[in-house]
């Protein structure tokens, strides 16, 4: 994992507040969450079989 702010690995977990991590580069301590799954590869992926199906279908 990489410091979102200089790119540093140097990170160390904080105890307080929870889930948080310090930067032992820059010093800055931020918080990394969860918000949640994206859909977006998923879908650009069945887009791309359904073409593909289509064109069995048609040369068959
Ligand atoms: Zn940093």
């Amino acid at each position: 994992m990489h410091c979102p702010y200089c790119a540093e690995e140097d990170l160390r977990p904080v105890e307080e507040p929870r889930g948080a991590w310090r930067c032992l580069d820059c010093t800055r301590v931020f918080v990394v969450r969860f918000v949640g799954l994206s859909h977006e590869g998923i879908a650009g992926a069945r887009v791309a079989g359904a073409g593909v199906a289509g064109g069995e279908g048609a040369t068959s």
